[in-house]
């Protein structure tokens, strides 16, 4: 048997880290869990922890710390809270972490899992969306190895297995559509938080449900691809693949194309990353293509899901319009679920406030992080315009 490795899990209580969790437990014998954080609920949090072994528990929400450690005493599960206590879960070095916390703020912790030169399973699309050259820069800097879990674009790095991007000709990123792939435009204005989260393939957490709803999950996922596999956002395609089965796809120079298959269930990238460079054993429902009798194919139509185009335009003008793209999308999108704006808002606002925005490209996290701050403040009056 290989050796006990050490796991972290930033986000430990969402979606992505319930089933990096689920793996994890099944052969609890060979991994060690170091860290598990989450943002504001210390029950859940703890119970993992306790659960799982781990050393330390970080809950980043202060207020939330003497609940943590009211419900961790006498485990032997140390507590910690904040941001500056998260950073450092991230930075314990443990051989593997999972960087799935939701948003730009997961940007510093999963850099500074990055900055110690393991293995990192990203989940956290939105810190390489807002940081992605700096990121991959740190990860050159120090060696660490970058496996994304993203379903897509592990799909690709499978596909590539290793080949040089040199010999490839196009990449091709599957899209489920998400639910509304075939509503009418104006039966879109009027849908409901609940609608949008409930997406026909994927359980998700609440964010990126929404994110796949407007397509700008997909478009999140291009700028992601770019950094990851450094083609040319040119060259990288979305296609409309409702049933999911496909998670993308590679054509090489020669117009061979492989493509990567499987149940439309997180712990198969995930597995795949938890494991590389071996496989394990996956408890996933197996693939049954007869039974699926069908794939279909399609063109994403940007005028029912603009965040696609919004996304390739702030991905190709580079500099700090992902990081601004990212920030108003974040916005608004918890604007839309707190219901104080309208599902076709949430690309407005995102819009309006690429427009609004000008400033120097970011040279640090720091720049990042203003950027980022700056983007908040221009979405949120924005917001003012279109409240319903
Ligand atoms: P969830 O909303 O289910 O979970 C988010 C996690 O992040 C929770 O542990 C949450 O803690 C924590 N968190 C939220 N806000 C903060 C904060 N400000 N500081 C620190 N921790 C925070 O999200 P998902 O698991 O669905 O997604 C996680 C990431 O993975 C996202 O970037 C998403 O795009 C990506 N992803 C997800 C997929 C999926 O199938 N779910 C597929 C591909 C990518 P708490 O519970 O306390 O709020």
């Amino acid at each position: 048997m290989a050796a006990c490795r050490t796991v972290s899990l930033l986000g430990a209580t969402g979606s992505i880290g319930a089933s990096t969790l689920d793996l994890v437990g099944r052969e609890s014998e060979a991994y060690q869990v170091l860290a598990l954080t989450a943002n504001s609920d210390p029950q859940a949090l703890a119970q993992l922890a306790i659960e799982h072994g781990a050393r330390v528990a970080v809950i980043a929400d202060e207020a939330h710390y003497d609940a943590l450690k009211l419900a961790l005493a006498g485990s032997g599960v140390e507590a910690a809270a904040g941001r500056k206590a998260l950073v450092e879960a991230a930075r314990l070095g443990a051989d593997w972490t999972m960087a799935a916390i939701v948003g730009c703020a997961g940007l510093e912790p999963t850099l500074a899992a990055l900055e110690c030169g393991k293995t990192v399973a990203l989940a956290n699309k939105e810190s390489l969306v807002s940081a992605g050259g700096l990121m991959m820069e740190a990860a050159r800097a120090s060696g660490a190895t970058l496996l994304p879990v993203d379903s897509e674009h592990n799909a690709i790095f499978q596909c590539l297995a290793g080949a040089d991007l040199a010999e490839v000709r196009r990449i091709i990123l599957t899209a489920s559509g998400g639910p509304f792939r075939t509503m009418p435009l104006d039966e879109m204005a009027r849908v409901t938080p609940e609608q949008a989260v409930r997406h026909p393939n994927w359980s998700m957490g609440a964010k990126i449900s929404v994110d796949s709803a407007t397509m700008m999950n997909k478009g999140l996922e291009l700028i992601e691809a770019g950094h990851l596999f450094p083609i040319g956002l040119d060259r990288i395609e979305i296609l409309v693949h409702p049933q999911s089965v496909i998670h993308s796809l590679v054509e090489y120079r020669d117009r061979s194309t492989l493509a990567q298959l499987g149940s439309p269930d997180m712990r198969i990238p995930i597995a795949h990353a938890l494991a590389w460079p071996q496989r394990m054993e996956g408890p996933s429902a197996p693939l049954d293509l007869a039974c699926i009798g069908r794939l279909d194919f399609g063109v994403p139509d940007e005028v029912r899901f603009p965040a696609l185009r919004l996304a390739r335009a702030a991905g190709e003008a580079g500099g700090a319009l992902p990081a601004v793209l990212n920030a108003a999308n974040e916005i608004a999108v918890a604007a839309f679920l707190d219901r104080r704006i309208g599902f076709l808002d949430i690309a407005s606002i995102v819009e309006s406030t690429l427009s609004g925005y000008s400033g120097p490209d970011p040279r640090t996290i720091e720049d990042v992080l203003e950027i980022d701050r700056a983007a908040r403040r221009i979405a949120a009056d924005e917001m003012e315009s279109v409240r319903v």
